[in-house]
């Protein structure tokens, strides 16, 4: 006779096999068929990798598509995403539709700094967005490792940069990729603060209602990320309370990013999941707290024209009420990334 309480333990399942198990229930439900074609189709070539006992590997499914900030502008077969109307400083650069090459690491110019910093070229819309104008002072409310903390520096246009990130280590991290990356003239002590503190309690900081913009780029699932990395993945079992109050956090650091602002500035909200949780219903109640609470009231800028400008990269997910996601796809592997403009009107 088979002792089933004894017999019966599954073996465990691995944090990507549960990110795996919760994106393909969730964005099923959420995406329908646009999901087969999203990560959902990288989801089944995981999975069916892991059944075979290997792993994953970034040469079978590349973390993403790549894109390069450049100082200077570079000669070669890549399609350039600047636009001349936004932000011209920022040089980024993707392969062609179709091609998935992958850049090589970047190497010091002969002034010592790294040619380019490689990310994914989804995560780069958030800060041209932004839109950020000569003179302006913005604070990077969630800054580590930096990528988009670069990018708003390479605007040239930032008077005063305030980045903070709650982890020291990942801060260091920044600190370690703004020195490889950018003349110290670009980022000295006049026009950079760097800090470690918690984003939720900003209000304590004394700074509230002074920046002209603020980008809040909340710890999210990272749904891509979880897809391929067992290593401090937020899906494992000895994480979910902490993802589980995801959307508490976001919401308050999106509140502190409100008070941060001036009257007629604007906040960037942005995440790399797909997560309606933690994205459009995250907006809609900072939106409410902040009005309730704080007698603050914003509205969501239209990033319409924005989006058409890059129509031909990236494939943006149709009907969405409030922001603008992009959905990763087989014909153009970027994101998941969703932002969401909001002005501050009182
Ligand atoms: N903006 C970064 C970039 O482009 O490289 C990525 C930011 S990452 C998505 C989210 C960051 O939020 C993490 O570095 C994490 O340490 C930070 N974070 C988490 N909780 C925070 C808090 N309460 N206050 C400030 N930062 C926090």
């Amino acid at each position: 006779r088979v002792k089933t309480k004894w017999a019966a333990t599954s073996p465990k399942l691995s944090a990507t096999d549960l990110a795996l198990q919760n994106h393909d229930v969730m964005y099923n439900m959420q995406l329908g068929e646009l999901w087969p074609s999203s990560l959902g189709c990288q989801d089944f070539i995981a999975s069916s990798l892991h059944m075979e006992g290997s792993k994953a590997a970034d040469s079978v499914i590349p973390p993403y598509s790549e894109s390069l900030q450049f100082d200077q502008p570079i000669e070669g077969t890549y399609t350039d995403l600047t636009r001349a109307s936004i932000s011209p400083n920022v040089k980024c650069f993707v392969f062609p539709k179709g091609d998935i090459s992958r850049f090589k690491p970047a190497r010091p110019d002969s002034c010592g700094y790294l040619s380019y910093y490689l990310m994914d070229a989804a995560s780069v819309l958030p800060v041209l967005a932004l839109n950020v104008q000569k003179g302006q002072s913005v604070l990077d409310l969630c800054a580590a490792p930096g990528g988009k903390t670069l990018a708003l520096l390479q605007t040239q246009a930032i008077r005063f940069l305030w980045a903070n990130d709650w982890s020291g280590s990942r801060m260091s991290r920044l600190q370690r990729t703004l020195k490889s990356c950018l003349p110290s003239e670009l980022c000295s002590e006049d026009n950079l603060c760097i800090t470690s503190l918690d984003g939720r309690k900003w209000q304590e900081v004394g700074e509230n209602g002074t920046f002209d913009k603020v980008l809040v780029d909340v710890p999210c699932t990272t749904d891509r990320h979880s897809l391929v990395e067992e290593d401090n993945n937020i899906f494992s079992r000895s994480r979910t309370k902490e993802k589980q109050s995801l959307p508490l956090c976001q919401t308050q650091l999106l509140l502190s990013a409100l008070q941060a602002v001036r009257v007629g500035g604007e906040v960037m909200y942005s995440t790399c999941t797909l997560s309606q949780l933690q994205n459009q219903c995250v907006v809609e109640q900072a939106m409410s707290l902040a009005k309730e609470e704080l007698g603050i009231s914003a509205e969501v800028v239209d990033l319409q024209p924005f989006t058409a400008l890059f129509q031909d990269t990236f494939y943006f997910a149709p009907d969405m009420n409030v922001g603008v996601m992009v959905l990763p796809h087989l014909t153009a592997n970027f994101g998941p990334i969703y932002f969401c403009k909001l002005r501050r009107l009182s």
